[in-house]
């Protein structure tokens, strides 16, 4: 082999050439462009990924190609291998010239910690605070405070399992010896039975009696499991009793539960509670920006705060809403445009998708396209230009959100409903008249109307 290729960043630096010259531009982009190579062994060169997603995707759509550039390279002398960054960020890359850090051996972190769940990924906002602090501060001493058990609870996609992943994460980095077990009550349960099955109960319990931290996600699985709930209640205050910290998540509030025993319910009480609450559109926005980063693509604010104002009600949606707009761009070979982005939320959002206009929204447009200030529109000016721009406004309004006549008299400067009615009036009969005046309400429209019918 060359010698040029012995060190890893020029090996993959000659395969990233040839693999330009065997696919796409938006492939090599969106794909490999943030991949990074890590090291090189006599047999492999070892190469980071952003995130699963992408392991995956390039180990479907890709792998041949890989095969063959880096076949040609090294005349089929060295094969690759993926690793998912720790971090899943892109970031990483600029900041560290020499990737020593990677290969300093450090002790293996429990297996089924996920390591992109850390406390730096996960996005603060009001929704989330309370929980992530108190996360936060039952990482940095376990045990040893009040918050014992700590539960966090919330529904679906809003970041418990992120959140309960960061403090193991938290926890093994500062103290690798300390033995953290984190698992799903499924998990604890399938455990649980199988050790009945194989009369191995007392190892079971051993297992997660010897925990310094357990970490329990989604207790309302226990729920009508009597005799798991048993062997929880066990370990539970075995645990407590050691001062070892016990944090568990959960889709209500504890004392809502419905099927856990009372005594479970009651030990519950001792330590602290915490919700997460569905994200509001400032951090809906804060995640995407985050999350399109994360995931190597630039998405114009437009197109984030629309995806944000559409998709609602989780996280793991806005998350999926990203990942689909990646994959259907690179898949169909397209720009990521409005267009693109639309047909992914329509399809993921099927036919809850309405584009709940706001008042404002429509000003704002009209404003763009007529010149004339959303405040002008808002204001008493008679100049012609701006009461053109404000019936206008008045008529989409009307048309399009199905404002009441009250309700747009009021926000256009306290107006009574027969001027609105007028307003309406006067634009119906310039649609008809005057060209111009209908181009500009079919572009409004257009550019309101998400919809692709
Ligand atoms: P839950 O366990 O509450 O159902 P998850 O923790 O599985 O939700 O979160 C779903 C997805 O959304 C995960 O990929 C997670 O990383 C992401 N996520 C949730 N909340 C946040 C946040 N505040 N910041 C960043 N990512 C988040
Ligand atoms: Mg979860």
């Amino acid at each position: 082999m060359d010698n040029n290729i012995n060190n890893h960043v020029s090996l993959w630096n000659l395969v990233y050439e040839k693999l330009k010259e065997l696919l796409p531009g938006h492939a090599i982009n969106t794909w490999f462009e943030p991949l990074v190579p890590i090291t090189i062994t006599d047999e492999e060169l070892v190469i980071e990924v952003p995130n699963q997603f992408s392991y995956e995707w390039i180990d479907s759509h890709y792998q041949k190609n890989l095969v063959d550039a880096i076949g040609v390279v090294t005349e089929n002398q060295i094969s690759y291998r993926f690793i998912v960054s720790a971090k899943g960020q892109k970031k990483q890359k600029e900041e560290s010239e020499s990737y020593k850090k990677v290969e300093k051996v450090v002790e293996p972190a429990p297996n089924n910690l996920n390591k992109t769940y850390t406390f730096k990924s996960f996005i603060k906002g009001a929704n989330n605070e309370f929980a992530k602090s108190a996360a936060q501060s039952v990482s940095e001493s376990p045990g040893k405070n009040s918050f014992n058990p700590l539960i966090i609870y919330g529904g679906v996609g809003l970041g418990k399992t992120h959140l309960i992943h960061s403090i193991g994460n938290k926890i093994h980095e500062k103290n690798p010896r300390s033995k953290v077990v984190i698992v799903t009550s499924e998990k604890f349960t399938l455990d649980f039975v199988n050790s009945l099955r194989k009369n191995r109960t007392i190892e079971f319990a051993q297992q997660y009696r010897n925990a310094d931290v357990l970490l329990i996600d989604d207790i309302q699985f226990f729920r009508g499991k009597e005799q798991t709930q048993e062997q929880f209640f066990h370990t539970f205050n075995v645990l407590q009793q050691a001062g070892k910290q016990i944090v568990m998540t959960t889709d209500k509030y504890p004392a809502e539960i419905k099927g856990l025993q009372e005594r479970l319910l009651s030990r519950f009480q001792s330590g602290l509670s915490v919700d997460i609450q569905p994200p509001n559109l400032e951090i809906r926005i804060a995640i995407l920006l985050e999350k399109a980063e994360q995931n190597g693509i630039r998405l114009d604010y437009n197109i984030i705060e629309f995806i944000a104002k559409h998709i609602k009600k989780n996280v793991r949606d806005l998350e999926g809403a990203i990942i689909r707009i990646l994959a259907k761009s690179s898949l169909m070979n397209k720009e990521i445009d409005f267009q693109l982005v639309k047909e992914v939320i329509r399809e993921r959002i099927g036919s809850s998708f309405s584009p709940e206009l706001s008042i404002e929204d429509v000003v704002k447009k009209v404003s763009e396209i007529s010149n004339v200030s959303e405040i002008e529109i808002v204001g008493k000016s008679r100049k012609m230009e701006v009461a053109e721009a404000r019936q206008v406004s008045m008529y989409l309004c009307r048309k399009i959100i199905g404002t009441s006549l009250n309700n747009i008299g009021v926000f256009f400067g306290g107006r009574d409903h027969s001027t609105v009615i007028h307003a309406v009036k006067t634009i119906d009969e310039k649609i008809i008249n005057k060209k111009h005046i209908k181009e500009q309400i079919e572009s409004i429209k257009q550019e309101l109307d998400f919809s692709l019918a």
